[in-house]
C-alpha cells in the first residue's frame, strides 16, 4: 500500500473531514513536525491553524521567521476523535507519509514539537520504543543526529506551541531552542 492508501485504511480516516498533509515551504531548511491536526485542522485540512497555530505563527515572527522559513506537518494525517493521543497502529500507518515528506523537503533540522513527535524521533520511529524516550523538559534546544529510516537527521526538540499559551515561562526558552535552530541551518548539512 502507498502512503494514502495506508491513511485511508485507517479508522480515524473514516470520520475524519479533511486530510491534513502539511503548510509551508516545501523547500524549507527547518521541518517543524506536531501530533495531529484538531479540530480547526480538520476543518480547514491545513496543520496548526487553531489556537495552537496562532500561538505558532506569533512564536515565529519573534523571532523573525515566517512559513517561508519552514514546513509544518504532523505525525498523523486525520485527526483522531476527541483529540485523543495517537494509536501505536495509526502511527504505523501515517508515519510513511511523513517519511515521504522529509525525504522530499531535505530539511536540515526537524524539529519535533512537543512530546509525542519528540519521543517518535528519539525512538528512530520505533513506536514501541517511544515510552522509553525522555521527555521534552530534559531534551529540549538539544540537538542530536538521529538514525530514521535510513536517514542521518538532525533533530531539535521544541515545546509544543499549545503549551507556551498556557505556560508562558516557557517563552524564554523557546526563543533560546529557536536561537540554536538557526544556528544549525547556516552550519553545513552532514
Ligand atoms: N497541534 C498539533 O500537534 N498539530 C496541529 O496541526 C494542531 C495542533
Amino acid at each position: 500500500m502507498d502512503h494514502l492508501e495506508l491513511v485511508k485504511s485507517t479508522e480515524i480516516y473514516k470520520n475524519c473531514k479533511n486530510i491534513v498533509v502539511g503548510k509551508g515551504n516545501e523547500d524549507a531548511d527547518i521541518l517543524f513536525v506536531g501530533e495531529a491536526p484538531g479540530k480547526n485542522e480538520d476543518e480547514q485540512g491545513l496543520p496548526f491553524v487553531g489556537k495552537a497555530g496562532k500561538n505558532l505563527d506569533e512564536l515565529l515572527a519573534k523571532v523573525g521567521l515566517s512559513l517561508e522559513d519552514v514546513y509544518i506537518a504532523n505525525i498523523l494525517k486525520c485527526r483522531p476523535p476527541e483529540n485523543r493521543n495517537p494509536l501505536p497502529d495509526e502511527i504505523k500507518a501515517h508515519t510513511p507519509w511523513l517519511v515521504k515528506q522529509i525525504k522530499d523537503i531535505k530539511p536540515k533540522v526537524i524539529c519535533s514539537l512537543g512530546n509525542y513527535a519528540t519521543k517518535f524521533f528519539l525512538a528512530g520511529g520505533d513506536v514501541d520504543l517511544m515510552d522509553s524516550q525522555p521527555g521534552i523538559t530534559s531534551v529540549h534546544g538539544k540537538v542530536r543526529v538521529i538514525n530514521f529510516e535510513g536517514m542521518d537527521i538532525k533533530l531539535i526538540p521544541l515545546f509544543h506551541p499549545a503549551a507556551i499559551i498556557y505556560k508562558r515561562e516557557l517563552l524564554p526558552l523557546w526563543e533560546k531552542d529557536m536561537e540554536i535552530v538557526k544556528k544549525e541551518i547556516v552550519q553545513r548539512t552532514l
